[in-house]
């Protein structure tokens, strides 16, 4: 935040399910009530749920990445002719998202997930990386503080993940 910002509070984006919102592909949430209400106190919470952002139903065919080269794309499981990559990829660049201080996601999510989504090689073996929004997120906005939601079960992580942030908006 600058001396010309009117915003007291930096926003957090957060994965739509950490909220409590059965939005996942199987009608579930992901439920982290102890990290929203420390996150609360200090942030105004922004939620997102890509999946549901681009369209998708609840609930919904899942989806995994193949990683073909140095390209990802997000395809659906029981049918890889479907491929959600490209507008995955453009939600990240949205408008709506600039204003942003900081960015919470949920692990594993082949779209939220930062540093543990698998990611099928084509020669049968498995690595582990961002999910195809995450990643695109990051590539736009690589000054945003983006952490998964898992880290900051450690209060060492998440005093640090506040300090970042806060020092982000305030150099905005
Ligand atoms: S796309 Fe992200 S916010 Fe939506 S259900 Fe999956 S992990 Fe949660």
């Amino acid at each position: 935040m600058n001396r010309f910002s009117t915003k007291t509070v930096p926003n957090i984006a957060i994965s739509r399910c950490l909220l409590g919102e059965a939005v996942r592909y199987d009608g579930n949430s992901k439920f982290q009530p102890n990290l929203i209400k420390k996150l609360e106190a200090v942030f105004t919470l922004i939620p997102i749920c890509p999946e549901v952002e681009i369209g998708l139903g609840v609930p919904r065919p899942p989806i995994h990445i193949i990683e073909m080269g140095a390209e990802l794309r997000a395809v659906v499981i029981e049918d890889p002719d479907i491929d959600l990559t490209q507008p995955l990829q453009e939600l990240a660049s949205e408008k709506s998202l600039l204003d942003i201080d900081g960015f919470i996601v949920k692990a594993r999510s082949p779209s939220c997930g930062l540093d543990s989504t698998p990611h099928l090689i084509e020669d049968g073996s498995t690595i582990y990386g961002a999910g195809i929004f995450s990643a695109a997120y990051k590539k736009a906005n690589p000054l945003v503080p983006m952490v998964e939601a898992e880290t900051l079960e450690s209060p060492q992580e998440l005093e640090k993940f506040i300090e970042e942030v806060i020092t982000a908006a305030s150099n905005c």
